[in-house]
């Protein structure tokens, strides 16, 4: 937590899940490792306009069943 959440009453920020960037999300990605999550188990990744093509591609080479949505 930053020290402005622990200040304000802002809601905390989300940020894209690509390592290193700490731009804000604007895309959620649910996804699923079909062979070491069961039918109804979901990851979620957040995602910037920048980095949502890379984290959906990485997924979707290997195969992975994802869904993107953008958030509210
Ligand atoms: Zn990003």
């Amino acid at each position: 937590m930053s020290l402005l959440d622990a200040l304000g009453g802002e809601p905390e920020a989300q940020t894209c899940s690509r390592a290193g960037c700490r731009a804000r999300a604007t895309w959620r990605i649910d996804w699923r490792n079909p062979r070491i999550h069961s039918e109804d188990r979901r990851k979620t990744w957040l995602a910037c306009d920048e980095h949502v093509d890379f984290l959906r591609e990485f997924l979707a080479a290997r195969d992975f069943p994802l869904e993107t949505s953008q958030l509210a």
